[in-house]
């Protein structure tokens, strides 16, 4: 698929998979997906499993990404992770406001906007999750709180860090459910938060911002998704802890 901008497939494992386990899957992906090019190919394990998956991944054209981070630099708060800790593992990639996190941790905006800072100055690239509800998006309201969003987790990000940032658009009602959404609303919803982006940046940096849908992505669908042309990669939950269907999701964007 010849792509304007290089497509991105990561895998979110969210709280699955113990060291011995995330390391069988490095190891066949690995050998499925290792001498896959034009796609940057990036796996998020949990914390637990992060050094060793590094290690593992040293000599292969996989990257390493995070789920989460603080917001704040090392210091006196208990039980989290500070972004130059994930640097030091070779991380190179943080997911950020997933949905999972904004509802079950009530993640904002604005925190999701100095995690993104935060992530940028430990030079992580952070993956910054929108997306609207079912209830939103029955009510007519996908813009507006795609919008909020967009702008909120952005705020303060300055054109360089923007253009080093990746935006996944994941509908909630997307998530998990094995509901994907249809090809023109993906396209719809991608070529809405582009706009903004070149509102709130410019239409540069609007073209170069790598754009990821994620919501129930499977090998028989990932195809006809990237197909879209502002749909620059996947962001994928339960199909990437098995390597045969997250390595074959790779092959079917590309
Ligand atoms: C996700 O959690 O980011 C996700 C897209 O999950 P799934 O692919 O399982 O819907």
């Amino acid at each position: 698929m010849n792509k304007e901008r290089k497509l991105i497939v990561a895998g979110n494992w969210k709280m699955n998979k113990t060291v011995a386990e995330a390391l069988l899957l490095v190891g066949e992906l690995k050998r499925g997906a290792g001498n896959l090019q034009d796609v940057d190919i990036v796996v998020c394990p949990p914390f637990t499993a992060l050094s060793e998956v590094a290690n593992a991944l040293r000599d292969s054209n996989i990257y390493l990404g995070a789920q989460n981070m603080s917001e704040h630099g090392p210091g006196a708060y208990t039980g989290e992770i500070a972004a130059e800790m994930l640097k030091e593992l070779e991380v190179g990639y943080v997911i950020l406001g997933h949905s999972e996190r904004r509802q079950y941790q009530k993640e904002s905006d604005e925190l999701i906007a100095k995690k993104a800072q935060a992530a940028h100055a430990a030079a992580l690239q952070p993956i910054v999750c929108v997306g609207e509800t079912l209830a939103e998006r029955e009510a007519g309201q996908t813009e507006k709180v795609l919008e909020g969003q967009v702008r909120g987790s952005l705020f303060g990000l300055g054109k360089e860090q923007m253009r080093r940032t990746v935006v996944a658009y994941e509908p909630v009602w997307a998530i998990g459910t094995g509901k994907t959404a249809t090809t023109s609303q993906a396209q719809e919803a991608h070529a809405f938060i582009r706009g903004l982006l070149a509102k709130l940046f410019d239409i540069t940096i609007a073209r170069l911002v790598r754009i990821q849908y994620g919501g129930s992505v499977k090998p028989s669908n990932a195809r006809e998704l990237m197909s879209q042309p502002d749909v620059d990669g996947a962001l994928v939950g339960g199909a990437s802890l098995e390597a045969q269907s997250f390595t074959e999701i790779i092959q079917n964007s590309i």
